[in-house]
């Protein structure tokens, strides 16, 4: 989907996304951050992502050995399979429908709130795609912030009892990522793909849209 420069680009744009994580640790206190290796409270559960980040789990993918790829196309299709009747788009295609309501979103998050990432090793809880993983989860753990104000909490293992103020100091502004969201938006242009349009880390693994499941 991507070529071998673009892929370059979306994930030197997307260490911006690990930076501001490194940074936001740096303001906190011993004790305040229970992220650890093995640690993967926040791999259980999907979320969106954008295409151009489907593109990068897809490179991903492609360099693990036969076995983990295996297993990752196995759980994919289980995920995929076992809530289409939910998924708020074409679940065959794998896109989320842009003009789906806020409604259908948060019923099939809901419905896929417990489900395992593919992509996170077990029992190890490694995530196998590290060095191609979303924005999403590079910044996942510390509460996120816009415009001076949380608007979504930390990991609930991190800053235990803290109040808004120190959750927002240790904050990841999200404005911060805009210049990854503009190469993500910018690849997505040249890739003639619709810059809005979402998808899960599974349906990037086995939806039509992207091609041939990895084999
Ligand atoms: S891609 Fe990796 S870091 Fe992200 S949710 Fe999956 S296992 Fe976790």
């Amino acid at each position: 989907m991507a070529d071998p420069k673009q892929v370059d680009r979306l994930k030197l744009a997307f260490r911006i996304a690990s930076d501001a994580w490194d940074t936001a640790a740096a303001r906190t206190l011993p004790g305040e951050v229970a992220c650890r290796s093995g640690c993967f409270g926040c791999c259980v559960g999907l979320f969106d992502i954008s295409l151009p980040e489907a593109a990068l789990v897809r490179e991903g993918v492609a360099r693990l050995s036969a076995r983990d790829r295996e297993d990752v196309v196995r759980r994919a299709r289980q995920i995929v399979e076992e809530t289409a009747a939910a998924f708020p788009g074409d679940a065959r295609a794998g896109l989320l429908d842009p003009e789906r309501s806020e409604e259908s979103d948060d019923d099939y998050f809901a419905v896929v709130a417990d489900r395992a990432c593919p992509m996170l090793e077990l029992p190890s809880g490694r995530c196998r795609i590290y060095e191609e993983r979303p924005i999403t989860c590079r910044t996942y753990g510390f509460a996120w912030s816009k415009d001076a104000a949380v608007f979504h909490p930390p990991c609930g293992l991190n800053l235990p009892g803290a109040p808004e103020e120190r959750q927002r100091e240790t904050s990841i502004d999200i404005d911060g990522l805009d210049q990854a969201e503009d190469v993500a938006r910018e690849i997505a242009t040249e890739l003639g793909l619709e810059p809005g349009s979402e998808t899960t880390i599974p349906h990037a693994v086995l939806g039509s849209a992207f091609g041939p499941p990895p084999g």
